[in-house]
């Protein structure tokens, strides 16, 4: 693997979780000299690299000598979060001498993908103490067995699952007893069960991430929507940062990673939230700045798109479908489920001029909708020019995505340009 390959590897397998995406994202931000800027704490508006955390939420600026309040910002922005499978608040359950722990689906995930593939479970365990405890079972421990075709013939012609029959995972066999898996958890991460008072807990596929095919040009991993985005937006938030310093450019480079886009954003740590936009103002120097800043900034909406597939092609427009290692996509949709226009393009298009790096243009087929992103909510909210880009993946939303292994290297590039623009 190439190192920025190997490195994308490592970030995905580190982060099984929203809240370890962030705790990884602040490992490296903290070696590269950002400080926290505790969210309740006073507004530390000095020169210099900081980040604010709050759950799955992960936000991080790098502000410039010469940035006087009012300076525009130049966002990227993500999400931390993938579709699986959720544990539900009492999960010891069983059926038939099975111990099993009982879930509820999270985003839109392809459910089958999750089908006899060996879990670990990872998330955070809330203490009554008010404090909260990483834990990642990264080994396999669980799993969501299939029915033998023998049991049904006609499976072939089309899986039939009920989210609540036949998505349960099994980790053993006995009977199952209230309060097994959490003890399980809080022994391995050294916490006394009866300190445990709730949980946020998923599912993951522990096969590590691979590269695929003769050339070995695509990378095949777990939650690469959106974290193949979330990495080479931090990596360039990094470059931003060194570039900026150097360049006396009167930007401010800004990294977000949104929790919940995958349920639509709605939360406190969410899109759709207010989270942003009071850091914004904050960066701005306060309400009455901001709307000098906020005119002369812009936001790279940043999620991936969908690679044209072999055996379906005619799910894709023609002339506007994506193939990977030919660079991230500019995603364009006529009814604003991406927030791109003209002049957003433009910048788009002048970013990966300047960094030397291919790009493609993605419309969805008119008879087939496509999603949506971050980008239009963020432009709604903060009435900031977004633009919508994203790197091809195979597989969306499945447990297992994949992608071209040179794409991530071509966006964290395109997005280093993109949030250094002084135009
Ligand atoms: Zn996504």
């Amino acid at each position: 693997m190439s190192d920025l390959a190997q490195d994308l590897a490592d970030f995905i397998s580190a982060a099984p979780t929203p809240y370890h995406a962030v705790a990884e994202g602040v490992r490296r931000l903290t070696a590269a000299g950002f400080a926290e800027q505790p969210e309740a704490g006073p507004w530390d508006d000095s020169p210099g690299g900081r980040y604010l955390v709050r759950d799955g939420t992960l936000l991080a600026w790098f502000v410039p000598e010469q940035a006087p309040p009012g300076t525009p910002v130049r966002v990227f922005a993500a999400h931390t979060d993938s579709p699986t499978l959720k544990v539900k608040p009492r999960p010891d359950v069983g059926a038939g001498g099975w111990r099993q722990v009982a879930v509820e689906v999270y985003g839109g995930a392809l459910w089958n993908s999750w089908l006899d593939r060996d879990l670990g479970l990872a998330g955070r365990l809330a203490l009554y103490d008010g404090t909260t405890v990483l834990v990642d079972v990264h080994r396999p421990l669980m799993r969501v067995p299939q029915l033998a075709i023998h049991l049904d013939r006609q499976v072939n012609q089309g899986l039939k699952l009920d989210a609540q029959e036949h998505l349960l995972p099994v980790w053993g066999l006995g009977s199952p007893s209230d309060g097994d898996l959490i003890e399980f958890l809080a022994d391995e991460v050294g916490v006394e069960p009866d300190e445990v008072a709730a949980h946020d807990l998923v599912v993951h596929d522990v096969t590590p991430p691979a590269l695929l095919g003769e050339e070995e040009e695509l990378l095949a991993a777990p939650r690469l929507d959106n974290l193949a985005s979330v990495h080479a937006g931090l990596g360039a938030l990094l470059a931003a940062a060194d570039d900026v310093s150097v360049s006396g450019q009167a930007v401010i480079p800004v990294f977000v990673g949104f929790d919940h886009e995958e349920i639509g954003s709605g939360s406190a740590s969410g899109a759709a939230g207010p989270l942003l936009e009071t850091v914004l103002t904050r960066l701005a120097g306060g309400f009455d700045a901001r709307g000098a800043a906020f005119a002369g900034s812009r936001c790279l909406s940043v999620d991936v798109t969908h690679a044209a597939h072999p055996n379906y092609l005619g799910h894709h427009d023609p002339t506007h479908r994506a193939l990977p290692n030919r660079g991230p996509a500019l995603k364009v949709n006529a009814n604003q489920r991406y927030a791109t226009d003209a002049p957003g393009a433009a910048a788009w298009h002048r970013a990966c001029r300047d960094a030397d790096v291919p790009t493609q243009v993605f419309v969805g087929k008119n008879t087939v909708p496509c999603g949506t992103t971050v980008g239009p909510l963020l432009a709604t909210r903060l009435g900031i020019r977004t633009v919508d880009v994203g790197i091809p993946v195979l597989s969306m939303h499945s447990a297992r995505e994949l992608c071209g292994v040179r794409d991530p290297g071509h966006l964290a590039a395109a997005a280093t340009a993109f949030l250094t623009d002084p135009m």
